[in-house]
């Protein structure tokens, strides 16, 4: 027989799959010999055959009439019985917690004959009718459907006709009419009158919380949180105690811990003569445990050498649900307690400290969320001046505070004079990079989680907020508004990167402590910390834990830095190197001319003239950050993105053009760029003339920036430096494209070593960032002395969505509807990019042993890629120097 009950008494807390959390739980505390009142699991498998087949299985209603006898037997009543009946309560409870989102029915087993015993046998006549009276209140809302404000609204009147506030004024008479009309309302509502049978009573519950699973909010829930629709729920019936027997009765609920600073010592609150769902209504004033301490000592003294016993045995913060009856301590329920983030960190370290769990277990007890939640300096929610203009999609964290500007020149221009800038646009550009640098934070108006303003800005560990659709940006009248209120140029507002909120006005910004432990050391942060002790204590706890993190972990962390000053901050918090230089950004600004005539020129000589005034500038470039970076990996990438974008947009310039010739005064040079941007105009730019086939199509575009690396490198070296520069190839498809590129960076190198002297030995490898290339990594292994996953554009175009349209789009209907969990841009999709990965790690090595991998696409600053990426196998990640923190803690969890 399959088995769909099991008694408390039976299970324990490993067996969430079967009991839930909640069973699982109860039934362990039952185990530990705490006194939890008796009752039974129903279990999820019956709850999926119930769902499966829309029947309650026949084997369940045998199974819990057995387990119902057993329960009777235990506590000597029987459910219903006219004179001491046993009433039990029936509550939902899926292996991961759902809150409120299922039902709960208590007080089964009263009808109109056990009532009366249970008000003879309580000697509390208002008590009964009051239980009756909550029972067929609960039971209408989620057994039968019924709307519950039918019975609020009843309840309200008769404390009007009573001329009464609370309903703990009504006595037993109006409780016992009250009963009376709410079963009037049952049979009104649902057509059957309120059933008197208490087996009757239970199945029905039971059914019901089955039901419960698959409501539309449960089902957006867990869509929301990625819990599995097919779990199921448990049920827990469990015999009633009452927290509302008088003065010596009471429920409250606690914490081992806590639970929002992680300060030890318990912490909770207490309501006398009180139901459990009195204290979640706040009717009234709550005691702290000091004060429950006073007011029953004994009970007191049981409940913490419960939660004593249970933080011992769960190794772990832990909080309670318990009900206190006529002085009696029960304990209704347990979970290891959520927790904020500082709180996280501290009670790791603390429970190391008692013994009770190893740093390998600290590690593990916290998240490289948690630890971003710690970096990125807040809003002051106390602030109670904040005007919230909208809410969009949280880009990059932080909160910036700073007068609004509509364009990159306007930007910079105020920057310089030392005003702080938020830079709106519909969407940026490579264009807006100087705004961008000098803007305190973004806002854009389009575009999702990987348009260019979001991963600009990430990198620059700037604050982003993007997609904020109802943010109507008007860049001629230099403004922006939202419903009916516009925000002119110089206006001020805060956005804030981790939520996604933009206000209007200035909101008060508090610093984090962890930033400058993680920038300055702990020295520095405790002097900021001052005599603050939580703070103290949290900066200690994160120095333990992240100095453990890189003792454990496998995967190297280094940067996605372009420039010196990005490296810098990048190795102060800890990269180990840079693994992705992105050198396009290097061609923006005053060079934007120099590429121009690149790209106009008619003649291979008038190219190579144009390329010559380059070279100095990028030798620069990249000496600066090879100086940076001195004995680290310095990975350069060759230019990536179509030429079209270092030229003006194409129909600014046709209209400026036809204005010019409509005024007889056309720049001949307008003209020649406006063919070029003609000329050079793709339908799909992202799959068009970029990245190595750039370099291919090109003549002396990839040679300049590969004599740069090897002067700049030979140049550091002769200076007696260990620069350690890399050349990385991006959009490789097929191994040819790499032949060709490597002999000619191999032929640079031998004559920049032959002209200086420097011995030249700099890797050359490529980014995998198409699907052929992943597929045919084993050949191009032949020609790659190294690989690194470019995961944003392998994710373009594993899924052919496009990178810079698709999150505004219909990533929201996606995730919604269920196709999407989360966006594949943010967490590698494992199954299909996650696959391609896999197969060009084992490929590449196969070919070349020993082959280094990494990855650099913004997976490699997300925590559950990061775990992917250690299991297959990467020697590291690079992601935007403010992730690195996080990346080195995610790749120690991942390796433990
Ligand atoms: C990538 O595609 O993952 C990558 C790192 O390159 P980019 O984002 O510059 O296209
Ligand atoms: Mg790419």
């Amino acid at each position: 027989m399959a088995k769909y009950v099991q008694d408390f008494a039976e299970g324990d807390k490993d067996q969430k799959d079967l009991l839930g959390g909640k069973g699982a739980n109860l039934a362990e505390m039952t185990r530990l010999g705490l006194p939890v009142p008796p009752g039974f699991t129903i279990t999820t498998t019956a709850c999926r055959s119930y769902m499966q087949t829309g029947l309650v299985p026949a084997e369940l209603r045998v199974e819990v009439t057995m387990a119902l006898r057993r329960l009777e037997d235990a506590v000597g009543r029987q459910l219903g019985d006219p004179y001491d009946p046993l009433l039990v309560s029936v509550r939902s409870g899926a292996k991961f917690s759902m809150p409120g989102m299922m039902e709960t029915v208590l007080n089964i087993g009263l009808n109109d004959a056990s009532v009366k015993g249970l008000a003879a046998i309580s000697e509390d006549e208002r008590f009964a009718w009051d239980s009756y009276r909550r029972l067929i209140q609960m039971f209408g809302k989620t057994v039968l459907d019924i709307d519950g404000d039918i019975f609020a609204a009843a309840l309200d009147e008769k404390k009007g006709a009573r001329g009464v506030v609370l309903d703990t004024e009504l006595t037993a008479d109006d409780l016992h009419e009250l009963v009376d009309e709410f079963k009037g309302i049952i049979l009104a509502e649902s057509g059957q009158p309120f059933p008197q049978h208490p087996r009757e009573q239970l199945d029905m519950a039971i059914v019901a919380v089955f039901d419960s699973w698959n409501t539309e909010r449960a089902r957006l829930y867990r869509r929301k949180e990625r819990i599995p629709n097919d779990l199921g729920t448990a049920v827990n019936v469990c015999t009633m105690v009452f927290g509302n027997l008088g003065e010596t009765s009471g429920t409250g609920v606690a914490f081992t811990r806590d639970p929002a600073s992680g300060k030890p010592g318990q912490y909770g609150d207490y309501l006398v003569n009180a139901q459990g769902e009195d204290v979640v209504a706040g009717i009234r004033n709550t005691l702290s445990l000091a004060d429950m301490k006073q007011v029953d000592p004994q009970s007191y003294a049981d409940l913490m050498a419960a939660m004593r016993r249970l933080e011992t045995h769960y190794r772990d913060l832990c909080d309670v649900e318990f009900t206190v009856e006529r002085g009696k301590l029960w304990m209704l329920q347990t979970r290891v307690g959520k927790r904020t983030a500082p709180a996280a960190f501290r009670i790791a370290c603390a429970l190391v400290d008692e013994h009770l769990i190893t740093m390998d277990e600290a590690l593990v007890r916290v998240t490289g969320a948690q630890l971003s939640q710690l970096m990125f300096p807040r809003f002051d929610t106390t602030d109670s001046s904040r005007v919230l203009l909208t809410k969009a999609m949280a880009a990059s964290p932080g909160a910036a505070v700073g007068a609004a500007v509509f364009d990159s020149v306007e930007a910079q221009r105020r920057a310089a004079a030392g005003e702080d800038v938020v830079l709106v646009r519909r969407e940026t550009n490579p264009d807006d990079l100087g705004g961008m640098i000098a803007s305190v934070g973004i806002l854009t108006a389009r575009g999702g989680k990987t348009s260019h303003a979001a991963v600009v800005a990430r990198g620059m560990g700037r604050t982003c907020v993007v997609g904020a659709e109802n943010v109507d940006v008007d860049p001629v009248a230099r403004a922006f508004t939202v419903g009916d209120i516009t925000v002119e140029e110089g206006q001020v507002i805060s956005i804030d990167g981790s939520t996604g909120e933009v206000f209007l006005g200035a909101v008060r910004v508090v610093p984090s402590p962890a930033t400058t432990y993680l920038e300055h050391g702990l020295d520095a942060a405790l002097t900021q910390a001052d005599d603050d002790q939580d703070t103290r204590e949290l900066v200690r706890a994160v120095d333990r834990i992240l100095t453990h993190a890189d003792h454990a972990r496998r995967l190297r962390v280094e940067a996605n830095a372009d420039t010196a000053a990005d490296a810098a901050r990048a190795r102060s918090l800890g990269a180990q190197g840079v693994g992705l230089c992105r050198t396009e950004h290097m061609f923006l600004g005053d060079r934007r001319v120099l590429i121009e005539r690149v790209i106009l020129a008619k003649t291979d000589a008038e190219r190579q003239l144009a390329l010559d005034a380059l070279l100095p500038l990028q030798r620069a470039d990249f000496a600066a950050l090879l100086a940076e970076m001195d004995g680290l990996p310095t990975t350069i990438r060759l230019i990536d993105p179509p030429l079209h974008e270092f030229l003006p947009d194409y129909t600014d310039l046709s209209v400026k053009v036809a204005l010019e010739k409509e005024r007889g005064a056309l720049d001949p040079h307008d003209e020649e760029l406006l063919a070029a941007v003609k000329r050079m105009h793709e339908a799909n730019p992202m799959l068009g003339l970029r990245g190595v086939r750039l370099g291919l199509v090109i003549p002396g575009l990839f040679a300049l920036q590969i004599r740069a690396i090897c002067e700049a490198a030979a140049a550091r070296l002769a200076a007696g430096g260990s620069p350690r520069p890399e050349i990385m190839v991006p959009l490789v498809g097929s191994v040819q494209e790499l032949h060709l590129v490597r002999d000619e960076a191999l032929r640079i190198m031998a004559d920049v070593a032959a002209e200086s002297g420097a011995e030249l030995d700099i890797p050359v490898g490529c980014m995998i960032e198409l699907p052929r290339a992943a597929l045919t990594a084993g050949r191009i292994a032949d020609a790659a002395q190294f690989f690194s996953f470019g995961t944003n554009d392998l994710t373009q175009t594993t899924w052919g969505f496009s990178r810079d349209d698709v999150e505004g789009a219909f990533f929201a209907e996606y995730t919604e509807n269920g196709v999407l969990a989360v966006s594949p841009f943010e967490t590698i999709d494992t199954r299909g990019v996650g696959r391609l990965v896999s197969i060009a790690v084992a490929e590449g090595r196969a070919a070349r042993p020993g082959m280094p991998m990494g990855v650099c696409g913004e997976h490699g600053g997300d925590p559950e890629s990061i775990r992917f990426f250690h299991n297959v196998g990467l020697d590291y990640v690079s992601c935007s120097p403010f992730r690195v923190p996080v990346a080195r803690l995610e790749a120690g969890r991942a390796a433990i």
